[in-house]
């Protein structure tokens, strides 16, 4: 029998430690995975220590969201299939696919309208179920997993998660016209993704904010037509409003702190809307007469949906989307590579490559 090699979270905020289980009987509908490629995002690096911070609340811990310990961490998985449960049909073993981790309760509206990331009780790969830091992972179905014949799962992983959070919330934020502006805010994984998902829908004038000035390079090869520094206060709003000639009616926000709430409040132009994806944690705060008064959008977007991820890798087929940088490495460097992230070093995306070998 087949076992699964992983690297595992066995108590929150320690290393990641090897780990051999035997793979059990797949259920008619499930699908087994071997793990060719799996991104390291920056949720992974919250799951690990155990919780997020909800600023003056506290924080919600990882328990309270059904996690639970030992777990193969990892959500962001391509591979090829390796076996199919008996009712399996559109799939088949040696598959090349792409794994949507986002799996809602499947009983709900949201989930019944494929809304997965709209579900209040999500069982998501990698968090609530064994995740992609292995040799192999479990798929309760095959409708969850997307083709990628042809394509390099280094490089089409990340869609699952940072490439369809960053696709529903530039959908939800709206298409800017075409003398308006398109703020990104933050240009790691997600935002690097954001940048080249808004250039594909037509976006068309687009400004990266980020404290770090390589990223901000990174931002401009993959066509942000303007980047700014966003290390200081109130100035930074100043010459964000400066730089989109008081026209910015879009902001994506792929980092989510104090600090990038109020920047987008500030600069953002009548009617304009702020869109959070990014999960850093902490209190979003603004003058409630703006809402009104400047008839401000404030919105939240949380992951994706299956249909979200076979759009871009369409996309992506297509050659409408530039790809991150992405860097492979071998999965037994797991915790090197989350120390790396950690402290913001990490240019575009850490992607390991299980199959050949943990
Ligand atoms: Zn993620
Ligand atoms: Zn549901």
């Amino acid at each position: 029998m087949t076992k699964c090699e992983s690297y595992d979270l066995t108590a929150w905020g320690k290393p990641f430690e090897k780990a051999v289980r035997e793979i059990p009987d797949l259920p008619d509908k499930a699908v087994l995975v071997k793990v060719t490629a799996a991104g390291l995002c920056h949720s992974d690096l919250h799951i690990k220590k155990g919780f997020m911070d909800l600023g003056e609340r506290g924080k919600l811990t990882f328990t309270q969201r059904g996690a639970q310990l030992p777990l193969t961490l990892g959500h962001e998985i391509a591979g090829t299939v390796e076996a199919t449960g008996a009712s399996v049909t559109d799939v088949e073993p040696g598959q090349p696919v792409v794994v949507f981790p986002w799996i809602g309760c499947r009983t709900c509206l949201a989930c019944d309208e494929d809304r997965e990331s709209d579900c209040s009780a999500m069982r998501i790969i990698g968090i609530h179920r064994n995740g992609g830091f292995a040799t192999h992972v479990v798929v309760e179905d095959e409708k969850f997993l997307v083709d990628i014949g042809g394509l390099d799962p280094a490089i089409v992983a990340p869609y699952a998660c940072s490439g369809i959070t960053v696709y529903n919330g530039l959908l939800k934020a709206g298409l800017t016209r075409p003398d308006e502006w398109l703020a990104i805010l933050g240009a790691g994984g997600l935002g690097l993704n954001a940048i080249a998902i808004a250039r594909a829908m037509d976006f068309q004038n687009i400004i990266a904010l980020d404290i770090d000035d390589a990223k901000l390079e990174s931002a401009a090869q993959m066509g942000a037509d303007k980047t700014l520094n966003s290390t200081g206060g109130e100035a930074v709003a100043e010459a964000l409003k400066e730089a989109t000639d008081n026209k910015l009616f879009a902001v994506l926000d792929t980092f989510g702190s104090e600090h990038t709430g109020a920047l987008a409040v500030s600069a953002l132009a009548k009617a304009g809307r702020y869109v959070v994806v990014g999960q850093h944690g902490g209190d979003f705060k603004m003058p409630q007469i703006w809402l009104p008064q400047k008839a401000m959008t404030v919105r939240g977007s949380h992951v994706g949906n299956s249909g979200h991820l076979r759009t871009l890798i369409d996309m992506y087929r297509q050659g409408k989307l530039k790809p991150i940088p992405v860097e492979t490495r071998p999965l037994d460097q797991v915790n090197e590579a989350i120390a790396e992230l950690e402290s913001g070093k990490v240019l575009g995306r850490i992607v390991f490559e299980p199959a050949k070998g943990v």
